[in-house]
């Protein structure tokens, strides 16, 4: 089939370069020139495992292809997705700046030339995450200008940054919001087939109306972060009360009902979807008159507890004032496995500590490039993780890639000026690190915040 996919950042990339090894010709569209030039040449400009060699292997097999030309890739694919961004507005509402742009662009290309379809149709669909109502709202902006027979549908994406390839080629589901027409009838077909490689063993297809599939990408966003600020709001009454949030949480996932994945405690949810995408379904519900009482609360639980590490390190001194002070922190990107630094707790942190008059030395394995774009010279970049202990009051640590999990304790201890670690992720046992001598500061297991 031929296939475009405009917005080249995580998500199309993605769903371009796994199209294009099923089999389908691609061409992905982005407006930033030099991404493009980039990934002509298989240089991924993100970090994402497994997809640079997807990416290489088929633009070399002349499958996938890239430009800057959005209206010849809408010219050129019977089937387009849109894959842009979708940011945060100053109301909280999503802004569809991005999305108008490519429908208008869809539109008048329509309108004029010659055009591949697919059944007799123009099929596009929305991978971006858009409030309720945007397919109506890009299709009317695609009627402006052109009459050709098309259809809107929804295909919210699943996917999660670091294990983005496999999200794709095994999905759980795959959720598509066809119109309730006959062009909704042929699309329904001709999507069915294009998912059919992903779709083997059993059919994850759901095809719902286009307001539900959109609602319900809104819906599973919601729900996680439901599950990690309810998580944070009980670990912080966990400490409080003398009990241990990592004991309550197994105790709690065992009931099939909960559920193991998404109760880690830690210090708040951050990256490119979470905090816009509550925010956005906050607003909806607002401006229907049905305001999501819960998700008000998931928010402000997740702005405090990205304050928590923070506090601890503040309580631990007694002081408002890190004057003189300086912190090694460890991660740096939102979750391991990703270089993405949008939102990440350790922003939140690393501002913090510096405006308390705090020095900082970082590591993170892969986002350590991102994360000048944030800090600047404000900050220390070690390339190692033990390096940023040298001199350093304490250690923080955020981000729990797999390095950091198991680490020479002792030579911490060597290294930092006293034996101190504030651990968001609670990958240590409090006991073991006692008996090392260590200060130990984990999220919902131990000393509570002063009131
Ligand atoms: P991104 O910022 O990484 O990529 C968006 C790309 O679109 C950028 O490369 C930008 O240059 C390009 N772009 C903007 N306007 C354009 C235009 N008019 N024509 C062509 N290209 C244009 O964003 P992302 O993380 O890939 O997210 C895209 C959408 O998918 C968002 O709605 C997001 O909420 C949703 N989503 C993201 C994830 C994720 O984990 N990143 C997962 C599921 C859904």
């Amino acid at each position: 089939m031929r296939v475009t996919v405009i917005g080249s950042g995580y998500v199309g990339l993605v769903v371009g370069a796994c199209l294009a090894d099923s089999g389908n010709d691609v061409i992905c569209a982005d407006i930033d020139a030099l991404k493009v030039e980039k990934l002509w040449k298989g240089i991924v400009p993100f970090f994402e495992p497994g997809l640079d060699d997807i990416v290489l292997r088929n633009v070399e097999q002349g499958r996938l292809r890239f430009t800057t030309d959005v209206e010849k890739a809408v010219r050129d694919g019977g089937i387009v997705f849109i894959a842009v961004g979708t940011p945060q507005g100053d109301d909280g509402s999503a802004e569809l700046r991005f999305v108008d742009q490519v429908a208008t662009t869809i539109g008048k290309t329509l309108a004029g030339g010659e055009n591949v379809l697919v059944d007799g149709l123009k099929v596009v669909l929305t991978k971006s995450t858009v409030p309720v109502g945007t397919s109506d709202r890009i299709r009317a902006l695609i009627a402006e200008h052109a009459q050709l027979p098309c259809a809107v549908c929804s295909n919210p994406e699943f996917l999660k940054e670091g294990d983005a390839v496999n999200d794709f080629l095994k999905p759980d589901r795959i959720v598509i919001g066809t119109p309730d027409s006959p062009e909704g009838l042929i699309a329904a077909k001709v999507l069915q087939d294009l998912y059919a490689p992903f779709n083997r063993t059993h059919d994850r297809v759901h095809f719902m109306d286009v307001r539900s599939s959109e609602l319900t990408k809104y819906a599973a966003n919601a729900l996680l972060a439901t599950k990690i600020s309810f998580m944070n709001d009980l670990a912080n009454l966990a400490e409080r009360v003398g009990a241990d949030i990592e004991k309550v949480r197994v105790g709690i996932g065992s009931d099939p009902r909960i559920g193991y994945q998404f109760l880690f405690p830690g210090t708040g949810y951050g990256g490119s979807c979470f905090p816009k995408d509550v925010k956005a379904l906050l607003h909806t519900s607002e401006m229907n008159g049905n305001p999501l009482r819960i998700l008000a609360a998931v928010d402000a639980v997740n702005r405090d507890q990205k304050t928590i590490l923070l506090r601890k390190v503040k309580a631990h001194y007694g002081t408002e004032s890190l004057a003189g002070r300086t912190f090694a922190v460890w991660g740096l990107a939102f979750k391991p496995r990703t270089d993405d630094m949008r939102e990440a707790p350790s922003i939140d942190l690393i501002e913090g500590l510096l405006a308390a008059g705090a020095r900082v030395s970082a590591h993170d394995p892969q986002s350590m490039e991102n994360a000048r774009e944030f800090f600047g010279d404000r900050i220390t970049y070690c390339d190692l993780n033990y390096a940023c202990l040298e001199g350093a009051d304490a250690l923080i640590v955020v981000t729990e890639w797999s390095a950091f999990r198991r680490p020479d304790f002792d030579l911490i201890a060597a290294t930092l000026k006293s034996p101190v670690i504030f651990d968001g992720r609670n990958l240590y046992e409090p006991e073991r690190l006692a008996q090392r001598g260590f200060t130990y500061y984990a999220i919902g297991r131990g000393t509570p915040l002063p009131v």
